[in-house]
């Protein structure tokens, strides 16, 4: 549990939002409905319910984006309503709402409906003197000091979408050859398995090496062997389906999952593999490349350090066998 809160940020700011939610403002809705105030406190009562529904449906489904958008959405009528019925002592709940709504769905996202919100509100502020604002100098006050909190949240929230999603690839991509890592391959893994005893989907692994790289390094020089691991990724990534990601396993060993294939598939999509290193990668002498391969399909029961281990053993066969070959496992 602690872990998904550490690994899903908008899962932890949902959590929080709605611990908070139903720690602060149903002490109000109680209040409300004791002094006869029905409407606010029936609104502030929704808002708690909907905050424990929609955290419960995002630890449920792993879906962070609707019960996020669900709940902005509800706060702002929450929020309109609240102002409405309350006048000045309702605005005070717009400024912490200003800056949380960014904790609940994406910053454009929450940047629009902010503008919806103050948009509506000014409408009604403007057409009903008195209802909401105590004088027009207050109103344009509250714009000002409520447009000023929103853009800086909006800012804020920018940045830090942005830096997030920065580190999210340093953290899974390898940063020589810009394949996904071994971390992400290890996640991969244990998907791959949930979901085929879950759904019985069929799952096959590609296990390749170069040849005597070690070689080509001593011969080249380690540049040159850089340049072809960076190189032969995108010639990899040319003969897969965009959904079948490479990831760079070790030194100049890289692995495939394929999804939903069948062992023949298997095999001929490892041999296109192997056939098109050899066809389209060159050294600078203008020899070619090779790479050995070694396959396996997902068996029932089985965990996936089993799995990569039989793709190993095959890969192993196959540079004993004189390499340049595909052996399935
Ligand atoms: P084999 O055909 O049996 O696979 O022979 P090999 O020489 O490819 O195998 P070995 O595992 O002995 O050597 C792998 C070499 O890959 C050793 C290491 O110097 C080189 N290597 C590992 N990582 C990198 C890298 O990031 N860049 C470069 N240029 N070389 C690397
Ligand atoms: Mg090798
Ligand atoms: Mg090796």
């Amino acid at each position: 549990m602690l872990q998904r809160l550490k690994d899903d940020f908008y899962l932890a700011m949902l959590t929080l939002v709605g611990a908070m939610i139903v720690l602060c403002v149903t002490p109000y809705a109680i209040y409300r409905l004791y002094t006869g105030n029905y409407v606010v406190g029936i609104a502030d009562l929704i808002m708690v319910l909907c905050a424990i529904l929609a955290s419960r449906y995002a630890w449920r489904t792993g879906d962070t984006v609707k019960p996020g958008l669900f709940m902005a959405i509800v706060f702002c009528v929450g929020a309109l309503l609240v102002c409405v019925n309350l006048g000045v002592d309702g605005l005070f709940w717009v400024y912490p709402f200003l800056v949380f709504i960014f904790f609940l769905v994406s910053p454009l996202r929450a940047f629009g409906l902010l503008l919806v919100l103050l948009s509506t509100l000014f409408i009604i502020g403007s057409t009903h003197p008195g209802l909401v604002f105590a004088s027009s100098f207050q109103m344009m006050a509250f714009f000002v000091t409520t447009s000023i909190t929103s853009l800086f949240s909006f800012i804020f929230a920018y940045r830090a979408q942005i830096q997030r999603r920065e580190l999210k690839r340093l953290a899974t991509t390898d940063s020589l050859t810009g394949a996904s890592n071994r971390r992400t391959l290890n996640e991969q893994l244990v998907l791959a398995i949930d979901e085929h005893a879950r759904r019985g989907r069929q799952y096959g692994l590609i296990l390749l090496d170069l040849d005597h790289f070690k070689q080509i390094n001593d011969k080249f020089g380690h540049k040159t062997g850089d340049k072809m691991l960076i190189e032969l990724v995108p010639v990899l990534q040319s003969m897969l389906r965009q959904h079948d990601p490479v990831f760079r396993f070790g030194g100049e060993e890289f692995v495939v999952i394929v999804a939903d294939v069948s062992a023949a598939a298997l095999q001929k999509l490892a041999e296109k593999l192997r056939q098109g290193v050899a066809e389209k990668m060159f050294l600078p002498d203008d020899s070619h490349i090779t790479t050995s391969v070694g396959i396996a399909m997902l068996q029932s029961g089985e965990d996936w350090e089993a799995w990569l281990h039989r793709a190993d053993m095959a890969l192993y066969q196959a540079k004993h066998q004189g390499r340049n070959q595909v052996v399935v496992g």
